[in-house]
């Protein structure tokens, strides 16, 4: 199997003065699933976000199959991707699922999952749309497919999300908060393509409250508090033995 292991090395993240990610480390094998917990503010997203260059960061480097990705310092010293393209390229190999899912509301269910295929990786037209479907009915919502995103339930419109994602071929999957936006009865339907994600050998990122999923789909547990990664294993250890209380107030939900 190809090698799709990631590696985070001393990310730091200023907003203004406030140091928000201070020296974040991460290594993810092929087919690991990190879930990473955390109060709100403690950097969760904005991790992501980095890695993923919708912030730039101020240090750090990310690494993706053994390759590198190329940055430069920007006047203001923080860091941005060296080449336009290779950064286009970076972000289709790590593709992210946001809580707000973030379809495209003038477009259709097909039309969100073909459209980067086409334009980003230059598909044909017609291969997108056979791949957007197969992708369709692994979601269950082939009978969706020409509707707009204003007519599904948000359980729904968080499968098409993860479908766009999925069309892109990543290399990594980032979930940010995936299921924080749904009504508690759509969180399931969700949480079950994810495990499928999972069981499949994707290397996954997953920010979540659900410490359940986290149990028993994660292979780590990245606990990050005050932009600094606090306690870090696999979950039998991190959520059954938390060494901290910090964790500990976390998990009793005291934080
Ligand atoms: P989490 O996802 O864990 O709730 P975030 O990564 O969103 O936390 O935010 C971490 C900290 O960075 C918070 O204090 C937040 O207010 C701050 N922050 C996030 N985005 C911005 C921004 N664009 N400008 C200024 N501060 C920000
Ligand atoms: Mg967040």
């Amino acid at each position: 199997m190809k090698d799709h292991s990631l590696r985070i090395d001393n990310l730091h993240k200023r907003f203004g003065e406030r140091e928000v990610l201070r020296g974040v480390s991460l290594q993810a094998a092929q087919g690991d699933v990190v879930a990473i917990i955390g109060s709100s503010g403690s950097g969760k997203s904005t991790l992501l976000r980095c890695l993923n260059l919708l912030e730039q960061p101020h240090e750090g480097a990310f690494t993706l199959a053994g390759e590198t990705l190329a940055l430069t310092r920007d006047r203001d010293g923080s860091l941005r991707a060296a080449d336009a393209q290779q950064l286009q390229r970076w972000r289709a190999r790590l593709a992210m699922v946001f809580q707000g899912f973030n379809l495209w509301s003038h477009r259709t269910v097909l039309q969100n999952i073909t459209e980067a295929p086409v334009h980003v990786l230059g598909r044909s037209r017609a291969e997108a749309t056979e791949r957007a479907d197969a992708l369709l009915a692994r979601v269950g919502l082939t009978h969706r497919r020409d509707v707009y995103p204003a007519q599904l339930s948000g359980g729904e419109q968080q499968r098409v999300a993860i479908a766009r994602a999925l069309a892109m071929d990543p290399e990594v999957m980032l979930f940010d908060e995936p299921t924080s936006a749904l009504d508690p009865e759509l969180v399931g339907e969700v949480l079950a393509v994810m495990r499928e994600l999972a069981a499949e050998g994707r290397t996954m990122l997953v920010v979540t409250h659900e410490m359940g999923f986290a149990r028993e789909v994660a292979s780590q547990v990245m606990f990050l508090h005050q932009g600094r990664v606090e306690e870090q294993g696999v979950p039998c250890e991190v959520l059954a033995k938390p060494q901290s209380e910090r964790l500990r107030q976390f998990l009793s939900g005291g934080l």
